[in-house]
């Protein structure tokens, strides 16, 4: 259960099942082959770790090369074959190569996980162009790229498969304070809509999946700023990932705590699984209900500006 509980307080959404504990029988996976975008850190690697437990071998692709080979001796003691593609999801040709290497190696993917992005916070009035254009050229013209890639190899093969495009929740919403990875993401939700059309009668299913608050080690130090600021003065005094930081975080979750990576793998899991394959065009949210929060009294506006830290804009 979850441990921020006081005598009389609510006990918030259960804990999840433990770690390495998987969704599906096991073996779901046998003989598959599982492309991660991003499969390297963060929540691209707790997804790849979710298929290779269930048997799949996994193909992981990013720009860091010693990022890669990290992640990819640790995921091969969890069974299947991995190999580490490095990889600039932006470029059509790196783009190819990588399928081509996957290909060489294992097979043609059998599942596409998107799951690379960038990602900062600033307010948009001091936004540069090269910010917004690498923000929108990683996550959505990227996730694009590799999902056209994988549809013509795989509709030149008349083969199934099956693309889950990583999404966030402000795609619906609006990021104030995040304008680019949010018109991105409303960008990559929508070709989640339009390619399971375009693409169900060959076979492929394209879904999308949101994860909610799901703190990791990897996390970049400026959204790892972002959430110190959203906690109070004290907790984030305390830097890290410290369990009053913790704390600080769950309690403004319905859930009443945060997300495990893992939870997010166990969906990605189901979503391409044979379980799932009249599952298709739709976005399943992982994140304990936290998007459709609202309050009954409005909270006090504080601008973006102020939420960061930055003095007025021009002065
Ligand atoms: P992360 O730790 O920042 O990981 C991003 C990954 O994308 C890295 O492995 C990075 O590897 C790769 N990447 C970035 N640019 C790339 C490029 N041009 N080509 C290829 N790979 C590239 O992110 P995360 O927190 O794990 O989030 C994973 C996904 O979940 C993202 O789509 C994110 O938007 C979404 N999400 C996360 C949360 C959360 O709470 N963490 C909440 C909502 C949505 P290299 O640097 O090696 O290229």
């Amino acid at each position: 259960m979850t441990d921020h509980v006081s005598a009389g307080a609510p006990p918030g959404l259960p804990a999840p099942a433990p770690h390495g504990t998987s969704a599906l029988p096991e073996g779901t996976y046998d003989g598959a082959v599982v492309l991660v975008t991003g499969g390297g850190t963060g929540l691209g690697k707790a997804i790849a770790a979710e298929f290779a437990r269930l048997g799949a071998d996994l193909v992981i692709a990013s720009r860091k090369e010693e990022r890669l080979k990290a992640a990819r001796d640790e995921l091969a003691g969890l069974g299947g074959r991995v190999a580490a593609v490095p990889c600039d999801i932006r470029d059509p040709d790196r783009v190819a190569e990588v399928f081509d290497a996957a290909q060489d190696a294992y097979g043609l993917p059998d599942v596409l996980v998107n799951n690379a992005a960038a990602n900062f916070p600033v307010p948009a009035e001091d936004m540069s162009p090269n910010a917004w254009r690498s923000v929108v050229d990683i996550t959505l013209t990227g996730t694009f790229f590799m999902t056209r890639e994988f549809a013509r190899r795989h509709l030149t093969a008349g083969t199934p498969g099956s693309v889950i495009n990583i999404g966030a929740s402000y795609a619906w919403t609006g990021g104030p304070g995040f304008a680019h990875s949010a018109a991105a993401k409303a960008g990559v939700h929508s070709l989640v809509e339009s390619l399971a059309v375009e693409w169900g009668p060959y076979g492929i299913q394209v879904n999308g999946l949101v994860p909610g608050l799901m703190p990791h080690e990897d996390m970049t130090a400026d959204i790892r700023e972002n959430l110190d600021r959203a906690t109070t003065a004290a907790t984030a005094a305390e830097g890290g990932e410290s369990d009053s930081r913790r704390r600080e975080l769950s309690s403004r979750q319905p859930a009443l705590r945060v997300g495990a990576p893992r939870e997010l793998g166990w969906a990605a899991t189901f979503l391409a699984s044979p379980y799932a394959r009249f599952i298709t065009g739709h976005t399943l949210v992982v994140d304990g209900a936290n998007w459709q929060r609202r309050g009954l009294v409005s909270p006090e506006m504080v601008t973006v500006r102020e939420q960061l830290g930055r003095g007025p804009f021009g002065r």
